[in-house]
C-alpha cells in the first residue's frame, strides 16, 4: 500500500519510521512476547519505556530540574480547565490573549474559575495576526497569563514571547511543541495534545514548575491535580500506556535526527517554501500576515470556493491528503508538523503550481 502526504491538522502523519518500528514491535515488544497495550503499566518493561520517554523529551527540550514533566489523558481540553482549578489560586484572575478558538475555549473554561482579563485579542481581522502586547497590560495582580503558541485553525504564531514580568506564563502549545527551540524556563507552564505534533491522540503533556504543582489547592478532584500525577511519575491510575510508547519512539527518532535544533530549521524550510510560493501565486493566497505566520499549518485561499473545492478533490487524488481548511474559516490549510518530509511539501507546491496553470 502506498503511503500518502497527509496534511492533517490533527491527528496527523507520524514519521514512517516511527510506525515501522512499531510494527516490528507490534507482536512482541523486546522479547517479552507481547504489545506495549498487553502490558501491566506496573511492570519493569513499562516502567522504563514511560521513564525513557520522559528522559528524552527532557533532553530535547533542554527541560530544567524545577520542572516536572507529566504524561496526562483528557487533551488540551481538559487542561483549560485544569490549569485554572491549579493555578488560579492567589488572585483568582488570568490575563488572557485570544488569538483563536482555542484561545476562546481555554478563556471560556477559565471563566467558570475566576476573572478573565483578555488584554488583547485579533478577532478584529479573523485573527490573522498576534495582536501586540505590551508589559503594562500584564498588570501583577493575577495568577498568570495564558497564551496560545500556535493557532492551528488560524495559522498563526508568536515570535517572541510576551514580557509578563513575575507572572507565571502558561501557553497552550499542541500544535508547535518540539518544532522550534524555546526556553522553558520563560514559562510556569505548557500543555499539548499529543495527537498534532507528538503521537498518537490520548496523551497529553504538561510541563510545569514544581512550585505551581506545590501551591495548587488541595481541595480539587484528585485526577485534575497536578500534584496527584507528578507524585506518582504520571502512574496514579493507569496511563494511556500505547500512546507514551509512541511518542517514546518519536522522541528518540526526533534525537536521531538532531533534536529540536534541527528541527526547526527543517520546518523554516519547509514553511518558506511554501509560503514563497504562496506570495507568488496568482490564484492562491496565503491569509495570515507575513510576520506571525505558523511555520505549522498554512491556511490559504483561491478566493473561489468552487475552485478550492475542485484542489482539494484534485489534490486528494494526486495523494496530497485532508488539504481542506477548519469548517471555520474555509479555503485550505496545510498542515507541515515535524513528521511531514520536505518531500512533502515539494509535492505540494508542484502540484498547486500545476493546478494553477491548468485553471488559469
Ligand atoms: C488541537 C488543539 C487543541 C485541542 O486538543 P484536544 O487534545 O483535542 O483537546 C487545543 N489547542 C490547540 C492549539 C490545538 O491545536
Amino acid at each position: 500500500m502506498e503511503r500518502v502526504y497527509n496534511f492533517s491538522a490533527g491527528p496527523a502523519c507520524l514519521p514512517l519510521e516511527v510506525l515501522e518500528k512499531a510494527q516490528k514491535e507490534f507482536i512482541s515488544y523486546d522479547g517479552t512476547g507481547m504489545n506495549v497495550m498487553e502490558m501491566s503499566h506496573r511492570s519493569k518493561e513499562y516502567q522504563d519505556i514511560i521513564d525513557t520517554a520522559g528522559s528524552d523529551l527532557r533532553e530535547l527540550l533542554n527541560i530544567p530540574d524545577n520542572y516536572d514533566v507529566l504524561f496526562l489523558q483528557g487533551g488540551a481540553s481538559m487542561q483549560f480547565a485544569m490549569v485554572p482549578l491549579n493555578l488560579m489560586t492567589k488572585y483568582k484572575k488570568v490575563h488572557a490573549v485570544n488569538t483563536g478558538m482555542w484561545s476562546k475555549k481555554a478563556i471560556a473554561e477559565a471563566k467558570k474559575f475566576g476573572e478573565v482579563n483578555i488584554v488583547a485579542s485579533s478577532e478584529d481581522k479573523t485573527f490573522s495576526y498576534i495582536p501586540e502586547l505590551k508589559a503594562e497590560m500584564f498588570t501583577p495582580d493575577a495568577d498568570y497569563v495564558h497564551i496560545t503558541s500556535n493557532n492551528t485553525i488560524y495559522g498563526t504564531k508568536y515570535n517572541a514571547i510576551p514580557d509578563v514580568g513575575s507572572l507565571p506564563l502558561v501557553s497552550d502549545m499542541s500544535s508547535c511543541i518540539l518544532s522550534e527551540e524555546i526556553n522553558v524556563a520563560d514559562y510556569g507552564l505548557i500543555y499539548a495534545g499529543a495527537q498534532k505534533n507528538i503521537g498518537p491522540a490520548g496523551v497529553t503533556l504538561v510541563i510545569v514548575r514544581k512550585d505551581l504543582v506545590e501551591a495548587a489547592p488541595e481541595d480539587i478532584p484528585t485526577m485534575l491535580r497536578y500534584k496527584t500525577h507528578a507524585e506518582s511519575g504520571s502512574m496514579f491510575n493507569t496511563p494511556p500506556t500505547y500512546a507514551i510508547y509512541m511518542a517514546g519512539l518519536v522522541f528518540k527518532h526526533l534525537k536521531k535526527l538532531g533534536g529540536v535544533q534541527q528541527m526547526e530549521k527543517i520546518n523554516r524550510e519547509k514553511a518558506a517554501m511554501l509560503y514563497e510560493f504562496l506570495d507568488n501565486s496568482a490564484m492562491f493566497k496565503a491569509t495570515v500576515e507575513p510576520k506571525y505566520r505558523s511555520l505549522m499549518n498554512v491556511p490559504f485561499v483561491t478566493g473561489d470556493e468552487e475552485l478550492d473545492k475542485k484542489f482539494v478533490a484534485e489534490a486528494k487524488k494526486a495523494g496530497l491528503v485532508n488539504l481542506k481548511g477548519h469548517r471555520s474559516v474555509g479555503g485550505m490549510r496545510a498542515s507541515i508538523y515535524n513528521a511531514m518530509p520536505e518531500e512533502g511539501v515539494r509535492s505540494l507546491v508542484a502540484f498547486m503550481a500545476e493546478f494553477e496553470a491548468h485553471n488559469s
